[in-house]
């Protein structure tokens, strides 16, 4: 109990430093996530709970410089089919594994990557590292890519996001624009003549208060 109590002590001053303000999937803060999880959790899997989402959550929001110019943030789909979970290190083989296993390509394809649940995962160590959505737009473009976009037929485009990824996407896409305004945010079958990410991004956009 004392060693928990030390740990809930460590997060928040941590949190308190950073003043995180990152809204996780059920629209909880990372700090009331944590801490309604801590109730029923032995010190493993207290610590468990800490490596697995402090790291992502805290990262994601925080958006530093860009080191390049970025016209575009692109909205994607991982094109799999609706419910089936992924995550960032499969993706990540599936872009970077040599032919025929995967793509073979020197980069993946995103720079963040959400999850069925909503987590957001940083998918490259630098969040500005050029990545490959778009060939042809990938010097001035960020890519940000939703587990889904199929109907479980595995074929036809549908926009799939669970109530999480749409939260984490909301979030995420109001916070770059409050930063970076200047920076367009489109779908990938708005630049290339592709079904991804299988909805609507500038109607939705409008919908969410963002008119660009
Ligand atoms: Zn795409």
């Amino acid at each position: 109990m004392k060693k928990i109590l030390k740990l809930i002590k460590a997060i928040f001053a941590r949190a308190e430093r950073s003043q995180n303000q990152t809204v996780h999937a059920d629209g909880k803060t990372w700090e009331q996530m944590i801490s309604e999880r801590l109730d029923k959790q032995t010190d493993n899997e207290v610590k468990e709970i800490i490596d697995k989402y402090e790291p992502q959550q805290m990262k994601t929001l925080e958006f530093t410089q860009p080191n390049r110019p970025i016209d575009n943030l692109v909205i994607h789909c991982t094109a799999t089919p609706e419910n089936r979970h992924h995550t960032a290190d499969e993706v990540r083989r599936w872009h970077t594994d040599p032919a025929p296993r995967g793509n073979g390509w020197r980069q993946v394809g995103y720079s963040d990557l959400i999850l069925l649940d909503g987590t957001c995962e940083r998918m490259t160590a630098d969040e500005w590292a050029v990545t490959n959505g778009v060939a042809g737009h990938n010097a001035r473009s960020r890519h940000i890519c939703y587990v889904g976009g199929l109907a479980t037929d595995g074929r036809t485009a549908k926009d799939t996001r669970t109530p999480q990824q749409v939260h984490t996407l909301a979030v995420f896409v109001k916070e770059f624009h409050a930063r970076f305004p200047n920076v367009r945010i489109v779908g990938h079958n708005e630049l290339a003549g592709k079904a991804c990410p299988s909805f609507d991004v500038q109607k939705w956009l409008k919908s969410i208060g963002i008119n660009q």
